[in-house]
C-alpha cells in the first residue's frame, strides 16, 4: 500500500449562510489535500502530521480526521493550546474575505513532537507533503528541526513534494519567506506551485522567468498551476503544457489548488503519467469550485466519484 504523510494545520473554519448562523467546518491547505486526495484514492494510506489542543474542539476536529479516513497516529497533542481558527465573510458583492486567529495555535508546537520513533515512522512513506503554510506555522525557532528531518527524509528515499503555497501575512518580510522557500525548492522531488506565488514574490508573471528560476534549483517534477488556464508540467523526460477545460458556474475557489494537488499526488502515487494525473487533479479541482467552502460534503462527493 503507498503511504502519504502531509504536514499542516487544520483550523476550525466559521462561515456565515443564510440567516446569519455560522458554520463550523474544519479546513487548512494541507489537510484539504489529505482530504481530497484519500476520497479519490482509497487504497492510499493518507496520514496527517499536526498537533491539536487537548480541549473538546480538538477532539471533534480529531474525530472528523477519521471520518475521512486519514491517519492520526502523528496527530499530537499540545497542553494548554487550542486549534487556529479563521472566519469567512462575504460581503454584499459577494466578495470573501477571511479573518484568521492561529498566531497561537497548537499546530505550531509540531515539531516539539519529533522524536526518533517519528522520524522512524515518517521514513517509511512513499512521499511527504508540506506547504509554505506549514513551513509558516513552525516556531521559527523549531525550523531547523524540520530542515534535519527533511535531510534524513530525503536521504532515506521519501520523495519530498512542496506547494509554496505564499501568504504574505504569515512571514515577517518577503526575504524571510524567500530564503524557507529556496531551502524547500532545492529539497523537493515534487513542486506543485500556482502561478500567483511568484509574481508575488519573486515578480515573475510569465512561464518561462518561473522555469528558469525553477530549474537553477534542481526539481524533478514541477507543476504550475495557472487557474483555468492551463497546467504546465516539466520533469527529466518531458515538458508539456496540458490544458484546462474552465468550468462554468464557479461557486468558490477555496481549496481549488488544494484538491489538485491532492487528486494529482494520489494519482502519481497510484502510478498514472503526469498527463493522467494532470487530469485527475484538473477533475477533481474543477468539481470542488462549484461549491462553497474548502471541504465539499462527503456525500456530494460520493455522487462526484462514481461518475
Ligand atoms: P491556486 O488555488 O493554487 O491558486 P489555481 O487557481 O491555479 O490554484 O487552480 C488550481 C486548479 O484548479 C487549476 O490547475 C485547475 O485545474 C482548477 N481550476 C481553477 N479554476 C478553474 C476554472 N475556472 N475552471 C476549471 N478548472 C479550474
Amino acid at each position: 500500500m503507498r503511504r502519504i504523510y502531509l504536514l499542516g494545520e487544520c483550523m476550525v473554519e466559521l462561515s456565515q449562510t443564510s440567516g446569519g448562523l455560522l458554520k463550523q467546518s474544519y479546513a487548512g491547505d494541507a489537510y484539504n489535500t489529505a482530504v481530497y486526495l484519500k476520497r479519490m484514492f482509497s487504497e492510499v494510506q493518507v496520514n496527517f502530521f499536526t498537533t491539536v489542543g487537548e480541549d473538546q474542539l480538538s477532539d471533534n476536529m480529531v474525530t472528523s480526521f477519521e471520518s475521512e479516513q486519514i491517519g492520526t497516529d502523528l496527530v499530537f497533542r499540545a497542553k494548554d493550546k487550542a486549534p487556529g481558527l479563521y472566519m469567512i465573510d462575504t460581503d454584499d458583492d459577494g466578495e470573501r474575505s477571511f479573518t484568521y486567529w492561529r498566531e497561537c495555535s497548537a499546530a505550531r508546537q509540531a515539531m516539539q513532537f519529533v522524536t526518533a520513533e517519528v522520524v522512524g515512522q515518517l521514513c517509511m512513506g512513499d512521499v511527504f507533503f508540506f506547504s509554505g503554510i506549514s513551513l509558516a506555522v513552525i516556531e521559527p525557532n523549531d525550523r531547523e528541526i524540520f530542515w534535519l528531518l527533511m535531510r534524513k527524509l530525503k536521504d532515506t528515499g521519501v520523495k519530498i513534494a512542496f506547494d509554496p503555497n505564499y501568504r504574505a501575512r504569515m512571514w515577517k518580510d518577503k526575504t524571510e519567506a524567500k530564503i524557507q522557500f529556496e531551502r524547500a525548492f532545492r529539497m523537493a522531488d515534487l513542486v506543485l506551485p500556482g502561478i500567483e506565488d511568484f509574481t508575488q514574490l519573486y515578480g515573475f508573471d510569465d512561464l518561462s522567468s518561473i522555469k528558469k528560476f525553477c530549474g537553477a534549483h534542481g526539481i524533478d517534477e514541477l507543476i504550475i498551476k495557472n487557474g483555468a488556464k492551463s497546467v504546465y508540467c516539466m520533469s527529466e523526460q518531458q515538458v508539456q503544457e496540458i490544458e484546462i477545460s474552465p468550468v462554468s458556474g464557479v461557486v468558490d475557489t477555496t481549496s481549488a489548488g488544494d484538491s489538485f494537488n491532492g487528486g494529482y499526488m494520489g494519482a502519481r502515487l497510484q502510478g498514472l503519467s503526469i498527463a493522467d494525473s494532470v487530469a485527475v487533479g484538473a477533475t477533481v479541482a474543477g468539481f470542488v469550485i462549484l461549491h462553497p467552502g474548502a471541504i465539499v460534503p462527503n456525500q456530494t462527493f460520493t455522487k462526484f466519484n462514481e461518475q
